[in-house]
């Protein structure tokens, strides 16, 4: 890093502490941002900044938003009495292409992990509940990844839902073992949500 400008330097640095990018790759980047011309480079950086600053989790379902509630929440079209659970935003988004589903989202941010020391109490667990205590609610579908966690979290959330005498259902076909939703075609996830099933 000696070999480097202190600025250029600190720009690999940056992109190095981002997700899968390694030093080369950090590197590679940041010549790239040198060689861009200020107006991009100026919009790179303003996309980031707005980003962070305007883009916050839904007071409902915990959605990244950038309005509270966030569209889905506040679309009074959608079924308010189906409320499909999900570990991440992009998985809302994955099952949102599929045009199957109607219903409502809730977002746990995260699975239950003991290896990872993420208990129930890491995720937004308590706000489902809430969710749940407040409103007249038909059929909780737990659309965790089929992942150990992601298992352990809908077996979990069942338990809790069990007596209160809400329908908990599993969504269950196609999605492979150890798989992410998030990368589920469109066909799969609408089968899968198709063939869940109650738990
Ligand atoms: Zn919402």
């Amino acid at each position: 890093m000696e070999y480097f400008a202190p600025p250029l330097a600190s720009l690999i640095e940056e992109f190095s502490k981002l997700p899968g990018i390694g030093r080369k790759t950090a590197q590679r980047l940041a010549f790239y941002v040198l060689n861009m011309n200020v107006n991009d480079v100026n919009e790179l950086a303003n996309a980031i900044v707005n980003a962070k600053k305007n883009i916050k989790y839904c007071s409902i379902c915990s959605n990244l938003t950038d309005t509270d509630p966030c569209f889905i929440c506040g679309n009074t079209k959608r079924d308010q009495t189906t409320i499909c659970v999900v570990e991440d935003p992009r998985d809302v988004i994955a099952i949102e292409k599929t045009k199957e589903f109607l219903g409502l989202y809730h977002v746990l941010h995260g699975s239950i992990s003991p290896m990872e020391g993420i208990g129930p109490e890491d995720i937004k667990i308590k706000e489902l509940l809430q969710r749940i205590r407040e409103l007249d609610v038909a059929e909780v579908i737990l659309a965790t990844n089929p992942t150990i966690e992601g298992e352990a979290t809908a077996m979990y959330i069942s338990k809790l839902l069990k007596p209160l005498g809400i329908k908990t259902t599993r969504i269950a076909h196609g999605i492979p073992v150890g798989g992410d939703l998030e990368y589920a075609d469109e066909v799969t996830l609408s089968k899968a949500l198709e063939g869940r099933r109650e738990i």
